[in-house]
């Protein structure tokens, strides 16, 4: 016999007090809301986001920054913009700042939109260091908890993906998915380091360096800084080309917007390092790499030119990425076809998937925030 945790059947239960569960939470006002989270505070990734300052949504934001279908995330996107996701911080007093890349972070701290959540939901019911174990469904919702047993008439699972473990995720909303017959796309790190196959060790050694390039993955091609690190490769275009990169090769440009082929027919007697825009470390291991040594342009023979010019167009395949532990998130999970446009299981009347469970990932830059934003604001018109 499982203790019931409450007598009350509330109206929605929320499996998850992350960005997507909370922002629902804040847009219920009339409902009976039980909000389930498994650490004891709620948001954690919302205050680990950003370097703390949380980029909540970008200026650009489009179906084509994310993977998954299309079709399905077009519309969601399309009815809560970006300019919503501003609105919505403004009418609360949240001043946020235009960086690069069309990036909006907050201006002071990812802690002021964890309080205003808070501030917005303390009616509501908060079972916290409580684990959602099992869910199922017979007249209402029966939730099983580590704690006991909670009831609901409908439960929207905004468990998030399984990266950052640390952080309290888990797989629970694959399971529950799993529990009423839907399918799983095979979950995988994403926006992520990638590591390194032995001829590209020499860029081990450049930890700390970072420079903008151009970055080409599948049909993609992506521009922003590279940071090597003692691991691998990593930076805003590697995690964002994590999102589209399985397996086989990538492509970078480490000198975009420059005529490498004008430059090295320069009749000149200055050394490659001295004319090249690049780090200066940065070209000695490349030219180690290629066996080349520094010298004079006017002394570089076809041959040693053709490697040289492999900066525009280094193509190589990397040996895997930096594992679900440092991943800012997971691609793949639960199945968009069987989830109807107002995020309602196709399976289960009543069950709703939200943020990052379902299989939508966005690039590096605040897209995730602003699809967690959407896909919640979505199932909130649903059940007001
Ligand atoms: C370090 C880091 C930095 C990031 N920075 C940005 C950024 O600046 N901009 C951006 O757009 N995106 C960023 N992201 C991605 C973004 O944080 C996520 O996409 C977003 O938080 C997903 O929201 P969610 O509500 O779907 O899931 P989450 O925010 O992960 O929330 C899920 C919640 O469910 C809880 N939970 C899990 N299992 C159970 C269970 N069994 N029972 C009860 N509760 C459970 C978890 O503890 C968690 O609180 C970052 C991610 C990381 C890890």
């Amino acid at each position: 016999m499982i203790l019931q945790l409450s007598e009350t059947v509330f109206d929605v239960a929320i499996v998850g007090a992350g960005a997507s569960g909370l922002f629902l939470a804040s847009h219920l006002k009339r409902q009976k809301v039980a909000i389930i989270e498994a650490n004891s505070r709620v948001g954690l990734k919302i205050l680990a986001s950003g370097g703390g300052k949380c980029n909540v949504t970008n200026k650009n934001v489009s179906a084509s920054n994310y993977l998954g279908d299309k079709d399905f995330i077009k519309p969601i996107l399309d009815e809560f913009k970006p300019n919503d996701t501003l609105a919505f911080l403004k009418k609360h007093n949240i001043d946020v700042e235009l960086r690069k890349h069309g990036q909006f972070f907050l201006k002071n701290s990812a802690k002021d939109l964890v309080e205003l959540f808070k501030k917005l939901t303390k009616k509501h019911k908060f079972f916290l260091d409580t684990k959602v174990l099992h869910v199922e469904h017979g007249g209402v919702f029966r939730i099983e908890t580590s704690k006991g047993l909670i009831r609901a008439k409908r439960v929207v699972v905004a468990s998030g993906g399984i990266s950052f473990a640390s952080l309290g995720a888990s797989d629970i909303g694959y399971k529950i998915a799993t529990d009423f017959s839907h399918t799983i796309i095979t979950p995988n790190p994403a926006l992520v380091g990638l590591s390194l196959q032995k001829e590209q060790f020499w860029m081990k050694k450049l930890s700390g360096i970072s420079f903008n390039v151009k970055l080409k993955v599948a049909d993609k091609i992506l521009e922003n800084d590279l940071l090597f690190t003692h691991r691998g490769i990593s930076g805003p275009v590697v995690l964002s080309g994590s999102l589209y990169w399985s397996k086989g090769k990538l492509t970078i440009d480490f000198l975009p917007h420059i005529n490498l082929e004008e430059i090295l027919n320069k009749d000149s007697k200055k050394l490659i390092s001295s004319t090249l825009p690049l780090p200066k470390r940065f070209i000695k291991e490349f030219l180690g790499s290629i066996s080349l040594k520094d010298s004079p342009l006017s002394s570089l023979s076809s041959a040693q030119k053709e490697m040289i010019l492999r900066l525009k167009n280094y193509e190589f395949a990397p040996a895997g990425n930096f594992g679900f532990s440092k991943a800012e998130v997971t691609k793949g999970g639960v199945c968009c076809t069987q989830i109807g446009a107002n995020l309602e299981s196709k399976l289960q009347k009543n069950l709703f998937f939200i943020g990052e469970v379902l299989d939508v990932t966005g690039e590096l830059g605040g897209y995730n925030f602003q699809w967690v934003f959407a896909s919640a604001n979505r199932v909130a018109r649903e059940l007001r």
